[in-house]
Formats: C-alpha cells, sequence, structure tokens
C-alpha cells in the first residue's frame, strides 16, 4: 500500500480520526536550584493520546508543567534539562533524534504558538518577512511564492494584505495574535501547540482568536494542544481535556464529562474557583445609599501629537477621547463593576477619579467636595480616603522593600507617627488573610506567591483606612483560585468594614458574581448600567448582549457565541451617531444621526444607551 510519507524519518502519516500525537511517560527533570541536592521533576509521566483534528486542552495553575510539558514536544528545553518517555508523532519517536531530529519537524510538522505574541516577533523585521522566513528555510520556494504564500495566510487569519508591511508594534494585540497564529501555519503542521495564546487579550479579541483557532483547525484537520490555566475557554473550545497539578496529570476526560462529573478532588477545587453566569448569588435588595463617590459627566483627552504629515496636510489638532461623558457613583460597602473591551476607557476614567490625571469636563465628588479640581494639598488629605489597587502583583511592588515597609510607604507619605506605623502594617496584613502578620512583614516580594503579593498590594492600599478602594483588573495575572480568593477578600471587606468597592474587570463572570451594580463601558462612554442580575438577564445594549454570548463559562460546552467583527473604533475618530453603530449587528439607519443617552428603561435603574430602547420607554 502506498501512502503520504513522514518526510523526516520515511514514516507513513497516519490517516484522519487515526492517533497522530501519543505521550507516553513524558517527564522532564531540571538541575536542582542551589543548595537543593534532588533535581526537579517538573513533569511526571504524562500521557495522552491525540487523533487527527482534535482540541485538546492542558489545562492546570502557574507551575504545575503545562508549558515545560509543550516545551518538551517541540525540542526547546535548555540542554540541562532532562527528558524520558516518547512523543511519538504519527507514530513515529521524535525524542531519541535530539535537536538534530527537531529541526526539520518544527514548523513543518509541529508548531507553536506563544502567549505574548509581542515577544513571538522579531521587532525590527516586517510581519510579512517573518511570516516568510519559515516558508523560505523549510520549502525551497523561491521569493515570489513565499510572499504569495504569506498573502495566503494573512487572509486565512482576517488580516488585510498590508498587515504584511507593518512592523509588530504597529499591530493591535488582537492582530498580532493573529499573525502569531498565522506564522505558526505557515509550513502547514499536522499538530498546533498554543501556549495561552489568550491570556493577555481581552474578551472580545479572545473570542475572535478562539475561533479562529477553531476554524483552522477543523478546515485543515490539525491536532491543536490548548494550555491555559482558564478552564472555561477549554470547554469551549477542546473536545478533551486533562487537569495537570504539580508536573502530574491527575484526570483526563472527554470536556462535558469533566464539567457534570470531575472525579479528582483538584478538578472540583478548579471548578468551584470559576464562577459562571449562570448561577449568580442572590443578594438581599440594598437600600440605595448616600453615595460616597459620584462622578457626573467625566471627560479625559489626552491630545494627540502632531507629526509633520499632519502640518503638511493641515490636519486639524486630535485628542483621544478616552473617557467622554461618564457618570457613575458607588456606596458605601457598595462593589461597582466596570467591564468592557482593552481601550474602551475603564482605566482611564479611574485614573481620572483618582486625581491622576486631570479631568477635562466634569465633576468627581468625593463625600459631597469636588474631588478633581480641590487645591493640590487638599487633594492629598482626600486621597488617603480612596485608594487603588493596581493589575500586577509583580510590578506594584518595589522588589528592594520587605513587606513591612511597601505596606508603610503610604503611612509615611500621609505623616502617620512612626510609632503608629509598624502595629497598623501588621493589623492591616492579618485583615488581608496574611496571618500572622509577623511572618510575611519581614519578606521581599520575590519570597511570595502572585496572591500574597496582591494581598500585599490591597494592604498598601488599605493601610490608612480608605472609604472606597479602587482596583484596576486586580485579579487578571492570577490564576483561578488565587483569583477567587482576592474577589473574596474585596467583597468581604465591603460587607464588614463598608468600604465602597469600584472593580475594573473584562471578566463578566466574576463581575457577575461580586458586583452590586455593573457598568458596561464602550469607546469612553458607560452604554449600560443596572444590577448584576439586570445585566446578565436581561441585557438591553446590543453591546452587552454580545459580551455575553461570547462570554466562555463553564455551563456552555462547545458554544461560541457571534463575535463582533472589527476592533473598536479609533478613540480619536469616535463615530457620529451611536459610537456603536459600526459594529452594532441591529443598527439602523438613524443610528448614524442620533447619539443616544442612558435611559431608564421599565426596570428600576437599569440603563441603556440605544435608540431601541429609547423608543420603548416613549412607546410604554
Ligand atoms: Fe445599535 Fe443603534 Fe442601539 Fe447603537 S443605537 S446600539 S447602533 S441599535
Amino acid at each position: 500500500m502506498t501512502g503520504l510519507r513522514d518526510a523526516a524519518h520515511d514514516a507513513p502519516i497516519a490517516p484522519a480520526g487515526a492517533t497522530r500525537l501519543d505521550v507516553r511517560d513524558l517527564n522532564v527533570w531540571f538541575d536542582p536550584p542551589r543548595g537543593v541536592a534532588e533535581p526537579v521533576h517538573a513533569v511526571r509521566g504524562v500521557d495522552f493520546s491525540l487523533g487527527a483534528g482534535e482540541r485538546f486542552g492542558l489545562v492546570g495553575e502557574s507551575g504545575c508543567g503545562k508549558t515545560t510539558t509543550m516545551l518538551a514536544l517541540m525540542g526547546l528545553l535548555p540542554p540541562s534539562a532532562e527528558v524520558s518517555g516518547q512523543v511519538l508523532l504519527d507514530g513515529v519517536d521524535i525524542l531519541p533524534g535530539g535537536e538534530k531530529g527537531f529541526i526539520p519537524r518544527r514548523w513543518k510538522q509541529l508548531a507553536m504558538v506563544f502567549q505574548g505574541a509581542q515577544s513571538a516577533f522579531t521587532p525590527v523585521k516586517t510581519i510579512g518577512w517573518q511570516l516568510a522566513e519559515p516558508i523560505r528555510l523549510h520549502e525551497n520556494v523561491s521569493g515570489r511564492v513565499a510572499d504569495t504564500r504569506v498573502r495566503d495566510l494573512l487572509a486565512r487569519v482576517g488580516l488585510p494584505a498590508h498587515a504584511a508591511r507593518r512592523y509588530p508594534h504597529e499591530l493591535s494585540g488582537g492582530m498580532r495574535q493573529r499573525a502569531a497564529i498565522a506564522m505558526a501555519l505557515a509550513c502547514d503542521p499536522r499538530v498546533l501547540l498554543a501556549d495561552e495564546p489568550t491570556t493577555a487579550l481581552d474578551v472580545m479579541v479572545q473570542a475572535q482568536i478562539l475561533n479562529l483557532l477553531h476554524e483552522v483547525t477543523s478546515e485543515n484537520g490539525i491536532t491543536l494542544v490548548f494550555v491555559t490555566h482558564d478552564l472555561p475557554v477549554v470547554v469551549q473550545l477542546c473536545e478533551r481535556a486533562a487537569v495537570m497539578r504539580a508536573g502530574e496529570v491527575v484526570e483526563e476526560a472527554v470536556v462535558g464529562d469533566l464539567v457534570s462529573s470531575p472525579k479528582h478532588e483538584y478538578t472540583r477545587e478548579l471548578f468551584a474557583a470559576t464562577p459562571s453566569l449562570f448561577s449568580i448569588p442572590a443578594r438581599d435588595p440594598r437600600e440605595a445609599g448616600v453615595p460616597i463617590l459620584s462622578v457626573a459627566d467625566l471627560y479625559t483627552r489626552y491630545p494627540v501629537k502632531r507629526t509633520f504629515t499632519d502640518v503638511v496636510a493641515r490636519r486639524p489638532k486630535r485628542s483621544v477621547r478616552a473617557v467622554d461623558g461618564v457618570s457613575l457613583s458607588v456606596a458605601p460597602g457598595e462593589l461597582l463593576a466596570i467591564v468592557g473591551e482593552s481601550g474602551c476607557g475603564k482605566t482611564s476614567t479611574v485614573q481620572t477619579v483618582l486625581g491622576q490625571v486631570r479631568p477635562s469636563g466634569g465633576t468627581v465628588e468625593f463625600d459631597g467636595r469636588d474631588f478633581a479640581h480641590l487645591p493640590a494639598r487638599q487633594q492629598r488629605a482626600a486621597r488617603r480616603r480612596i485608594q487603588m489597587i493596581y493589575q500586577d502583583p509583580y510590578e506594584a511592588l518595589d522588589p528592594r522593600l520587605r513587606v513591612r515597609n511597601i505596606v508603610a510607604e503610604p503611612l509615611r507619605v500621609h505623616h502617620v507617627p512612626r510609632r503608629e506605623r509598624t502595629e497598623r502594617v501588621l493589623a492591616t496584613l492579618e485583615r488581608v488573610g496574611l496571618t500572622p502578620g509577623t511572618a510575611f512583614a519581614d519578606r521581599f516580594p520575590h519570597e511570595l506567591s502572585g496572591g500574597q503579593r496582591q494581598r500585599v498590594a490591597i494592604a498598601a492600599g488599605l493601610v490608612l483606612g480608605p472609604e472606597v478602594l479602587v482596583a484596576d483588573e486586580p485579579v487578571s495575572m492570577l490564576d483561578v483560585s488565587l483569583r477567587a480568593g482576592i474577589l473574596q477578600l474585596l467583597d468581604g471587606l465591603r460587607r464588614t468594614e463598608k468600604l465602597g468597592v469600584v472593580l475594573v474587570t473584562h471578566d463578566l463572570a466574576s463581575a457577575a458574581h461580586y458586583a452590586d451594580r455593573i457598568a458596561v463601558m464602550y469607546l469612553g462612554r458607560v452604554v449600560e448600567e443596572g444590577t448584576a442580575a439586570q445585566i446578565v438577564n436581561s441585557p438591553q445594549h446590543p453591546y452587552t448582549r454580545a459580551l455575553l454570548a461570547i462570554a466562555p463559562d463553564l455551563a456552555r460546552v462547545g458554544v461560541r457565541g457571534e463575535v463582533l467583527t472589527g476592533e473598536p473604533p479609533d478613540a480619536t475618530a469616535i463615530p457620529v451617531g451611536c459610537r456603536f453603530h459600526p459594529r452594532c449587528p441591529v443598527a439602523e439607519d438613524r443610528c448614524r444621526t442620533i447619539d443616544p443617552v442612558l435611559t431608564e428603561g421599565s426596570r428600576d435603574g437599569h440603563r441603556a444607551a440605544c435608540v431601541l430602547l429609547e423608543l420603548e420607554v416613549t412607546t410604554q
């Protein structure tokens, strides 16, 4: 019988449906750290077997060995790593050949998409050049043929042909990740390894990338191994999944079975820590307290530097309309979540509220006083009552300071007497669950886990006894179990200490789980606001509906919602009329001229900015 042959080893290629990638008893050891005798056993007897065209999820928290497993499959581990076991690709073991064996297989048989698309590209070469490079190296084709293939690849991942002439920094995050997938597909690999390819992306771009991976693997029978710590994403994309912990696969099953009847305790813990849009906890109806923080008609504009071409072409001066008429409020003990895509103005809004950016218009009232326009000295004094928690606990903490000094820093800045500081630092560490405080006070940030670092950041935010805490994506860099811990901590603080909390997030499920109210932002403006139940169960604005439709969720096995096409328009050129109309699936002609304002529908306090809702109200 004649059939397709493996070019590198002249072995037959498995027919569709047969086992394509068979990983047997894979083990990886690294050299021991200084002072330790035993090598680090990072991957322990991992087995899985995948057919052609199968999508397989490898799930686990940081340090569980999932990325090391992928690097072992690609032959990309450092020479000091020791690898044993078998990796059979179409029946041929690719481990024994070492680097020489891997070189002809990378790109052509096995390709990898890395987490940070920016670091996957060389910054000094164009995207087109970098996509053509593996084609030129692995296939004996002319430059003209390689260029045609690059155009085809870009079209395949939904990028315009002119993206080939761009440098990586000239593309948005989503476009760069598409280009990285195009590069991995350059030589038509049979197996694609994707290592957290959507972790750094917002929910809409993530959905676009997941749909793209689904499409390219279905159309071309490519076997996909998708590595992530995000269970709902695996549930949405993959057919089967394995859960890894401490280097071992603790459970493997068809995704539907894994969700409905997880067998291993660790899998159950991961599921329990993952919020779902379909199980929002019931909340007691809250009395609308007097807001401690009120933002009214807030505007923030950043001038855009004029280029030489702008001056020659006499283009008018432009500005980024980052915040474009936002009104919000939060009461003591209330948790308000602000959600939306990257670039929607969430972070600019909170920066303006905190006085880090001067507003171009509107008011920020804190406890009845215009906070944004207070004289600098008074604003500084008022700032101790409103504090911020940043996104990245790895960058927010000074690596040279001990925990006690990091937490004491705001006390020092606000001239709290030295004799009081130690006591307040230790008490605050214990308030955020770092108990006993003395066990953590003398550590440096690198001696803490990600969750502990974020707790230290929260302690630094709490030590002055603020009345409002603003948390900007405080859990997006953390593993699932750590996320739950931090969100529960914020939830507990607002309940027990009547702290007003503003939570900025792109994760609707977390917002729905912990927030009393949710404000959905699009292109600098709040387009819908209501209670968590109103937003999730009866969304009014088409943008909110689109966000909900694509949100990965444990209850949506294999469901991929309709993704909005295109990226949000440039904030320097906000469309006339409804700013959402270029992407709105139900836009009408009048949406090009009418700029809708937030209107309260028939439900208490539930407001949305859409002409369809205005019509509903006027016809009631
Ligand atoms: Fe869509 Fe028109 Fe409503 Fe805007 S006003 S959200 S374009 S239907």
